[in-house]
């Protein structure tokens, strides 16, 4: 089991990496992997895609003024696709009166997730 850092928001990650292949590079790069090093995974609120109805925190604020500030909660409202961009669009919860568009980098979510140590398994593809 490693413990490691988010590399998009900071908050700690546990997760277990393993594989179950005949490959012994890959068994020891599992069995490696989380040793004394930055977590290789994001965690589970930076890494799934926000749907409506998330709640989220922001963790780089867009640069329409000081309205919006830094791990601000909010809500999605709606997803859109515009020219290959996903964008979020993201209304603001505990009475800040704030709307705006993101892009996933921006936002981190807070709702569901699992709870324990996240398992991770390494194989070639096709197995
Ligand atoms: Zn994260």
């Amino acid at each position: 089991m490693a413990y490691g850092v988010c590399p998009n928001c900071g908050c700690s990650v546990r997760y277990r990496v393993s594989s179950r292949q005949r490959v012994s590079w890959l068994n020891r790069l599992a069995a490696e992997l989380g040793r004394g090093e930055p977590a290789v995974v994001l965690c589970y609120g930076c890494w799934k895609h926000p749907e409506v109805g998330d709640d989220v925190e922001v963790l780089d604020p867009p640069p329409v003024g000081e309205v919006i500030r830094r791990r601000a909660r909010g809500i999605v409202t709606a997803v859109d696709y515009l020219e290959g961009n996903t964008l979020y669009q993201v209304e603001g919860r505990s009475g800040d009166a704030w709307q705006c568009r993101m892009q996933r980098w921006q936002i981190k979510v807070l709702t569901g997730g699992p709870v324990g140590t996240v398992c991770l398994y390494l194989g070639p593809d096709g197995t």
